[in-house]
């Protein structure tokens, strides 16, 4: 409907773009305040090793406004990011993180605590600064902390972030490359970059059921990522095990950790320790018939 309603009338042609502008200025402006208003928190899931034991916990940030309600971290991360909101909202995560692991330590329950990491924070040259400090701060050792990365981050911008990694690599924290497989595929910087493991995508691991051509051709391409890995001295992640039969595949193509539903989804932190208490039990258990069976 093309009318004559004056030049400026842009969005007449398209107003599902206005108002989709619109919801976007509406989200920005809640994401500013959200920090301060404590709208923001954190979810752990846990990751295993392949005998079932709890080896570690990713957070995962969680906003939830009074009139948005819950926005996904799929939704506000990408907005964050723009508004260079994501630099204080990292450096909350971090410290956040690393106080609940230090509190979780007191209590027995030992974990690597693992935090996703946004390319604009890695750009900061005082980032290696806001992780001593986390860690410093919540008494936890460099080695008790895991960074998850995104692969586009360490293709995209060399030496800066290369010199930020090596200082993080020194200082003893584990890097991880999150999502591996889905971006580029430069496999350089794995032998360039001081990184300590790869976390397969999700969308491989849901890719495993079957018998067909596509699924034969995902069991190779976590094969081979896998034993790549392994030559490299990295330890391996299949995140988003949904069903037995999943966690089965990535065991037997060699996979080190498992992350996914199967297990848990991610927890508040008190639903966690519960978790975590039961999921125990249950190990021993299983562990203590397996030995009475013999
Ligand atoms: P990610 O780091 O790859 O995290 C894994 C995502 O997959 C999480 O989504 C998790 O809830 C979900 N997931 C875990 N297991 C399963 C499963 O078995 N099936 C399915 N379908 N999904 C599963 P979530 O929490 O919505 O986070 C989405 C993304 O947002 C994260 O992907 C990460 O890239 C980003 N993100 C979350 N928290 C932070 C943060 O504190 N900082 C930064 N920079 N990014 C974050
Ligand atoms: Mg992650
Ligand atoms: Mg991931
Ligand atoms: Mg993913």
């Amino acid at each position: 409907h093309v009318k004559a309603h004056g030049k400026h009338d842009v969005q007449l042609f398209s107003p599902d773009l206005d108002a989709h502008r619109r919801a976007r200025q509406g989200l920005e402006c809640a994401l500013r305040g959200a920090l301060d208003r404590n709208e923001v928190s954190l979810r752990y899931q846990p990751l295993c090793d392949l005998a079932g034991k709890v080896v570690g916990a990713e957070a995962l940030m969680r906003w939830k406004h009074l009139e948005l309600g819950e926005v996904s971290p799929e939704r506000f991360i990408p907005v964050a990011e723009d508004l260079g909101l994501i630099v204080p909202f990292g450096e909350w995560v971090l410290r956040e993180a690393c106080r609940q692991a230090a509190e979780w330590r007191l209590q027995g329950l030992t974990l690597r605590i693992a935090v996703n990491v946004s390319p604009a924070q890695l750009a900061c040259a005082d980032f290696p600064d806001q992780v001593w400090a986390a860690l410093a701060r919540a008494q936890l050792p460099a080695e008790a902390l895991e960074l998850e990365i995104t692969e586009r981050l360490v293709v995209q911008d060399g030496a800066q972030t290369a010199g930020v990694l090596e200082t993080l690599g020194r200082q003893g924290v584990r890097i991880v490359i999150d999502d591996f497989g889905v971006g580029h595929s430069a496999l350089a910087y794995l032998l360039r970059l001081p990184i300590t493991g790869l976390k397969i995508d999700r969308s491989f691991v849901q890719q495993l059921q079957g018998r067909g051509n596509s699924e034969q051709g995902t069991e190779r391409v976590v094969q081979a990522v896998t034993s790549l890995a392994h030559s490299l001295g990295l330890s391996v992640v299949a995140e988003g095990i949904e069903t037995v039969s999943q966690r089965q595949r990535v065991h037997d193509l060699g996979c080190d950790y498992l992350q996914g539903y199967l297990l848990a989804p991610p927890l508040t932190p008190s639903d966690f320790e519960s978790w975590w208490r039961a999921h125990e039990v249950q190990r021993q258990r299983e562990q203590n018939a397996g030995q009475s069976a013999h």
